[in-house]
């Protein structure tokens, strides 16, 4: 079945998981589910969901995509390291939500990542004080990767463990930080996969259309 752009649009990624890897995790959607929807399928679907995710200013978004208009197969690779990076990261936290110590795998395929990343890092000095930033390049079409690199490791190794969880809802499987005090939090989004889960229980089942994976 092909899905529409007017389908994609009404349904923007979200940046609800509280850390910008697992965000980035969730771009590919409803993973458990026959017909998974993928939300990076383009260089400009990447560089759109970075800029939206705060990780690129609107200007370099556009200095971005002018680049990869004359350079389509470093766009093309940039696409490519993305969807490798995001499979790693899905790897390595899906291993953490239920409790497991991630695979090498995944976590050498994010050393690589984050190893490109690295020689990017840079202390830059704002308003009076010295803080870490990146390297300000247009000439990267994989900046976007760099800081989602980061916060990978960042959550990986975070001495105060970060509890992060996969939801339950069917077809979902989008990862999140529980930040709730009791642990508490169980849907990545109450409004979709938890009212999904409530509307099952109360069985308005033979009129609704079984919905799959979440959109
Ligand atoms: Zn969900």
């Amino acid at each position: 079945m092909e899905r529409s752009d007017t389908v994609r649009s009404a349904h923007p990624p979200k940046y609800l998981a509280g850390a910008i890897c697992l965000d980035f995790a969730n771009t590919l959607s409803g993973r458990m589910d026959p017909a998974p929807i993928e939300r990076i399928d383009s260089y400009a679907a990447l560089v759109a969901w970075a800029a939206q995710g705060g990780l690129l200013t609107e200007p370099r978004a556009a200095d971005l995509l002018g680049e990869a208009r004359g350079r389509l197969k470093e766009a093309q690779t940039a696409v490519a390291r993305a969807a490798a990076l995001r499979a790693a990261i899905h790897q390595a936290f899906a291993a953490r939500a239920v409790g497991r110590v991630p695979d090498p795998d995944p976590i050498t395929d994010i050393n690589a990542a984050l190893a490109a990343a690295m020689r990017h890092r840079r202390l830059e000095v704002e308003d009076g004080r010295v803080a870490w930033g990146w390297e300000k390049t247009p000439d990267a079409l994989d900046q976007m990767l760099w800081p989602v690199a980061q916060s990978a490791a960042d959550v990986l190794t975070a001495s105060d463990p970060v509890r992060v969880k996969e939801c339950p809802g069917i077809g979902c499987g989008w990862l999140f930080v529980d930040r709730s005090k009791n642990g508490s939090r169980r849907w990545c989004e109450m409004e979709v996969c938890g009212n999904r889960a409530k509307a099952r229980r109360f069985k308005t089942r033979q009129n609704a259309p079984n919905r799959g994976a979440r959109e």
